[in-house]
């Protein structure tokens, strides 16, 4: 469950996040939607304690992202731009990430599997498109086998084969009681993936429905 309430980031140039309130329940696919620039990847930021709040908080479980003893294992999420080490391999990026989190090595294999990666598991990272990139952000999501999934434009740049692909995935999380949100600033998109819909705009709660009740009332 994740829990933002208040939140604010005010940047010099203006406010990103203006007094954000909304949960994300486990066992559905939340999808987080706004026109670019509307907030969502800076609220994300600040679930994941990758930035700090002007005001407010977010919570996983209770708690900040910060105090979370294993946040691997706690919170996957895939943001938009990947870091990747060119010159390595699909399998050593997660090896590595495994090892600094105390991952056990047959979770990177059963990651591979599950992201249709195993056949590309020696590839080094510069030779890989950018479908088998997000799928490889996904597959270091997954890593940790964590209640919670946060993907920041999962779909942005992929073939039509991964939208289904992710699309998939995502919902079979959430059947298997996972909390899911899933940023995207297309509405058919998000008709297509979520459960429900929590939408911004200038960094403000515009609807927070079922997916079926927003598109009902607009
Ligand atoms: P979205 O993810 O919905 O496209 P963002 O959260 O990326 O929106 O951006 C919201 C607003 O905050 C935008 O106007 C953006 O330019 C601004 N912004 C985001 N990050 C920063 C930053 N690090 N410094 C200054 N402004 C930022
Ligand atoms: P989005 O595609 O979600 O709108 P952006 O491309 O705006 O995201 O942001 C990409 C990165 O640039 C983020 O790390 C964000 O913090 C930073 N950024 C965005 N807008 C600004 C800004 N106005 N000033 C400084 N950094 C920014």
């Amino acid at each position: 469950m994740i829990e933002v309430r208040d939140l604010r980031k005010r940047y010099r140039g203006g406010t990103a996040v203006d007094g954000l309130s909304f949960s994300v329940a486990p066992g559905r696919v939340t999808g987080f939607l706004g026109p670019n620039g509307a907030g969502k990847s800076t609220t994300i930021r600040l679930i994941l304690g990758i930035d700090r709040p002007t005001g407010g908080t977010a919570t996983v479980g209770g708690r900040a992202y910060a105090s979370l003893e294993r946040p691997l294992t706690q919170v996957g999420a895939l943001l938009e731009a990947g870091d990747l080490h060119p010159s390595r391999s699909v399998r050593e990026h997660l090896r590595w990430l495994a090892r600094s989190n105390g991952i056990g090595e047959r979770r990177v294999s059963a990651v591979l599997e599950a992201t249709g990666m195993a056949g590309a598991a020696r590839k080094r990272a510069r030779a890989l498109s950018l479908g088998m990139r997000q799928r490889l952000g996904v597959a270091a999501a997954l890593l940790g086998d964590p209640e919670v999934l946060i993907l920041d434009e999962p779909v942005n740049g992929l073939d039509p084969e991964g939208v289904v692909w992710i699309r998939r995935l995502m919902k079979g999380l959430a059947a298997e009681g996972r909390t899911v949100l899933v940023s995207s600033h297309l509405m058919s998109e998000m008709a297509l993936t979520a459960d429900h819909l929590v939408v911004i705009g200038r960094g403000r709660l515009l609807a927070d429905s079922s997916t079926a009740a927003f598109i009902a009332s607009h």
